[in-house]
């Protein structure tokens, strides 16, 4: 018998699951972003976004311009 319960294997990650910078973590249905508050940054860098993420800051996804 090959019954292995209790064994999460929790190191494959969804690809709709991306890192979101504002939540430090992954979620689902993340975007590219850029933020435009780039103060001492070299330039206008992106980020990535999840959609309540972006709501509440007012980001807009790249690509959707
Ligand atoms: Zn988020």
């Amino acid at each position: 018998m090959t019954g292995q319960d209790g064994t999460p294997t929790g190191e494959r990650l969804a690809p709709v699951f991306q890192y979101c910078h504002w939540c430090r973590g992954f979620a689902s249905d993340v975007r590219p972003v850029a933020a435009s508050d780039a103060g001492s940054g070299p330039r206008q860098q992106s980020y990535s976004a999840c959609p309540s993420h972006r709501a509440q800051h007012g980001l807009t996804p790249l690509g959707e311009q």
